[in-house]
């Protein structure tokens, strides 16, 4: 007995110490509506220093080099960064992220890909080579067939050569190129994806887990009579909307959270958590590009994607829509068949980042019948509600979703009407 005790501990220790080498996995987002510019850049990090430290790297390059060329001026329209991510891991071990950069400086936009491929194992970055031998002529034929009207033809040897930007998963590899770097599509990264089994690196196959989760409304008492609001939480979920929920919950409240398409996948487990709590989830597009800048393909494409994949994962349907950085034009209340929900106090957390500051804010703007404005990707604001809702509830409020708000607003009417 005493010598499986003795292993079990080992194992422990063995196990909470590897785990102290790889810190916390999350999506961090940067968001920021200033004067002259907006920002929305979604990246993983993925708890492995040496993988992170390049992502962050190339992150702070881009936005020092945007905020610098923006620097003060004022133009008609704000100028946009907007840095969106995909990553997977293939065969448990090798981590692969794409960044694609959306710049809107001047009239046209601008696009570049970065890609970064790394073995956790071995602790280090790959390079196309290391994982595939294949003819380079034959890629290379392909691809002339693939692009017949647009390629370059004398850069495309260069950009097969050294640094090639790709990606691949158990059955195929995806090359990236930039706009003009082999083919003249001007606005457009070109994305070559082909079937590849004989792998130089040995991948584990890894088994599909079944969604099982089942959304299920909660029942709740709503009263007419006391002073109520809306909290609504944009730009999630993150590594605090689980604590944001849980602190929710011991207040008896709950809250809109108006999310990403691009987080949902990482932060599935959050959102079922959240949903089981009685909170609603509302759609804040993809990756949080300024919608009324977009056509109506690419509009309907950061809408819909949102939403289908929240449907996928969480089984839920979403009826809301809050537009990013509040913008609204005719275009998005035609095309876009959603309840758009703005606010009535802005709590200004993302600007603040203090949390007695956030707090007064809010307390002093908040009334019956208000809607919220806060951001759950800020530790500040979570601090900011441990001040917050124990007073609200102090004063006798009532805190809603979004729909339980106008639920009551309705009734409300009707008793007045009757
Ligand atoms: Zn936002």
């Amino acid at each position: 007995m005493k010598k499986i005790t003795l292993i079990l501990s080992i194992l422990v220790l063995l196990i909470t110490g590897c785990q102290k080498n790889k810190n916390e996995f999350s999506i961090e987002g940067i968001i920021e509506d200033d004067q002259n510019k907006i920002i929305g850049i979604h990246y993983p990090k993925t708890g492995i220093k040496k993988l992170d430290q390049q992502i962050e790297k190339h992150i702070s390059h881009i936005k020092q080099s945007f905020d610098q060329q923006i620097g003060e001026e004022i133009s008609l329209q704000k100028k946009e960064l907007n840095i969106d991510y995909e990553y997977w891991i293939t065969g448990k071990r090798y981590h692969n992220i794409v960044l694609t950069t959306f710049l809107m400086t001047s009239q046209t936009p601008i696009h570049e890909v970065k890609t970064f491929v790394f073995d956790e194992l071995e602790n280090h970055f790959l390079k196309l080579h290391d994982i595939a031998s294949f003819k380079k002529s034959n890629l290379k034929q392909d691809l002339i067939s693939s692009y017949k009207d647009s390629i370059i033809i004398n850069q495309l040897e260069k950009a097969l050569e050294t640094d090639t930007k790709f990606t691949f998963k158990e059955n195929q590899i995806t090359l990236y190129f930039n706009p003009y770097e082999i083919t003249t599509i001007p606005t457009e990264i070109t994305k070559y994806t082909f079937p590849y089994h004989q792998f130089k690196i040995a991948i584990e196959t890894e088994e599909t887990t079944k969604n099982t989760f089942h959304y299920q409304p909660i029942n709740k008492k709503l009263s007419t009579e006391k002073p109520t609001i809306a909290l609504t939480f944009d730009d999630g979920p993150s590594k605090y909307t689980k604590e944001i929920v849980d602190l929710l919950k011991e207040y008896n409240a709950n809250a809109t959270f108006f999310i990403l398409g691009n987080k949902v996948e990482n932060y599935q487990e959050t959102l079922k958590h959240t949903l089981q709590n009685g909170n609603e989830l509302g759609n804040h597009s993809y990756n949080h590009k300024q919608l009324t800048r977009l056509n109506e393909e690419e509009l309907k494409k950061q809408i819909e994607s949102t939403n289908k994949i929240v449907k996928q994962t969480l089984n839920y349907d979403i009826q809301l829509l809050r537009p990013t950085y509040g913008a609204i034009n005719n275009k998005l209340k035609q095309k876009i068949n959603m309840d758009i929900v703005l606010w009535n106090v802005d709590t200004k957390d993302w600007k603040l980042k203090n949390s007695e500051k956030i707090a007064k804010k809010a307390l002093a703007d908040i009334e019956d019948g208000k809607t919220v404005l806060m951001h759950d990707i800020y530790k500040t604001t979570l601090n900011a509600l441990k001040i917050i809702l124990p007073e609200l509830k102090k004063q006798g409020y009532q805190i809603v979703t979004v729909s339980e708000l106008r639920e009551i607003e309705k009734l409300r009417n009707e008793e007045k009407t009757n």
